[in-house]
């Protein structure tokens, strides 16, 4: 695929080149001299202009030619269009420019059968990825296909843009696409017949970032491809050990996002962000479980190192009252309880990864056992300096909080029991806390 568009020959009086280097002023005469030039095409692979400019990133002369009302969906010898030359090469403006332009995103190029959102996934370009899918979104490909049927579209042997993103190691565009309604569960064979599913693919090209998005949106590791293999034979065989590890059906089930929750498809971004971090974080403490006992370990900067130390400049009235670690970001609608992000999802997850085994009726709050419709962010009231004063607490904090500790201690919760990490009393002396143990005592 990765044609070279060099531009010999003489015939086109030099608009190729011209076009290729981005040199406005010399396509403007030689097309105003010669009109009928923007019709031709390069000898061999039958780039026409906009081609050229789609794959060198020429923006300007690529607005110029789109203008002057050029079909933007022109094809070359391959049947490629502009927009799938674009997004192979990453060219986000040239991208956005052809899909302003009314750039058809439903072709099929004829090496492979691929779409231009096949060649953002496979080649990795994650924002060329996005603005294609937005554009599918509002576009009448959504009207007469279906946006998900377009998300899930396949090329000439069955793969669909997501199985290609998690082949070539593209952690980014495989979120991007899972999280816009790609079958995770996909199989190249189409229709019951057995062929690869992205994990398998994602075993292949050996990345543990793909391996993991995967798992965490509910990839099967005991599904077989056309060949009987299951994933963890296919990265045995391709010696990604690692990887092995993590698809090796007898080590522990990663959580998985409870998206079949209706309160979850309705979360707003920052929640679902706070949400999807806290599950992406809880993956990483199992990953380095299952790893510890082998000879892999995790190549992943550990960011959420920080956490401890941020912890001493929170206030303990922020604290959530199931675990005692980490701070209130999740509220309740209607009731208004609070917990963080990590208990949020341990509730939802229910500690049982398999959709197909997940309970799909909505949790209840721990505090109320009121069911959960709606979780916003916690909104975080802002402090001067002043404020950091741990003996200047304002009043309605103390309140809030004391409300939170007298729920904690009047429920007597067997809803408690579903979470995995409560029982952390303990930790709560251990803490230096004297100060919220202390109120909680006095509002006895
Ligand atoms: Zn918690
Ligand atoms: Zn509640």
């Amino acid at each position: 695929m990765g044609q070279s568009l060099s531009c010999s020959g003489n015939y086109d009086h030099g608009l190729f080149t011209a076009v290729q280097h981005g040199d406005l002023e010399i396509v403007t005469t030689l097309l105003d001299s010669d009109p009928s030039l923007l019709h031709q095409t390069t000898l061999y692979d039958r780039h026409s202009p906009l081609h050229i400019a789609a794959t060198n990133d020429q923006i300007e002369i690529l607005s110029k030619l789109l203008d002057g009302s050029l079909n933007p969906d022109v094809l070359n010898r391959h049947k490629q269009t502009p927009l799938m030359l674009a997004a192979m090469h990453g060219n986000i403006a040239c991208v956005e420019k052809l899909l302003q332009a009314g750039a058809n995103v439903l072709m099929f190029d004829t090496s492979y059968g691929r779409t231009c959102l096949h060649y953002a996934a496979y080649y990795g370009h994650s924002s060329c990825l996005k603005a294609i899918l937005s554009s599918a979104q509002s576009s009448p490909v959504s009207a007469s296909w279906g946006f998900s049927r377009f998300v899930n579209i396949r090329d000439g042997k069955g793969a669909t843009p997501l199985h290609l993103a998690a082949r070539q190691r593209r952690s980014e565009c495989v979120h991007i696409l899972l999280d816009s309604g790609a079958l995770v569960c996909a199989s190249t064979g189409g229709y019951g017949c057995p062929g690869s599913t992205p994990l398998h693919l994602a075993a292949r090209g050996g990345s543990i970032d793909c391996i993991r998005e995967l798992l965490a949106w509910g990839a099967d590791r005991l599904q077989r491809d056309a060949s009987g293999r299951i994933p963890y034979m296919v990265a045995l065989k391709h010696k990604h050990g690692a990887c092995a590890s993590l698809l090796n059906p007898t080590s522990a089930e990663p959580l998985v996002w409870p998206s079949p929750l209706k309160f979850i498809s309705e979360l707003n971004p920052e929640a679902k962000a706070l949400l999807e971090q806290a599950l992406m974080d809880a993956n990483r403490e199992r990953e380095k479980n299952i790893l510890k006992g082998s000879s892999y370990s995790l190549p992943s900067p550990s960011h959420s190192d920080g956490v401890a130390d941020n912890m001493s400049e929170v206030s303990e009235s922020e604290l959530c009252c199931i675990c005692f670690e980490q701070v209130c970001t999740i509220e309740v609608q209607n009731c208004g309880h609070q917990m963080c992000a990590q208990c949020t999802l341990a509730l939802c997850c229910h500690n049982k990864p398999n959709p197909a085994t997940a309970c799909l009726t909505p949790p209840v709050c721990p505090f109320c056992r009121s069911t959960i419709t709606r979780l916003v962010v916690v909104k975080t009231e802002c402090h001067d300096e002043t404020d950091q004063d741990s003996a200047d607490i304002n009043c309605s904090k103390l309140s809030k909080s004391s409300r939170k500790l007298r729920h904690l201690n009047d429920s007597g919760s067997s809803s408690f029991k579903g979470l995995s990490s409560v029982s952390s009393f303990g930790k709560l002396g251990s803490r230096s806390s004297g100060r919220i143990a202390a109120e909680w005592l006095d509002k006895q």
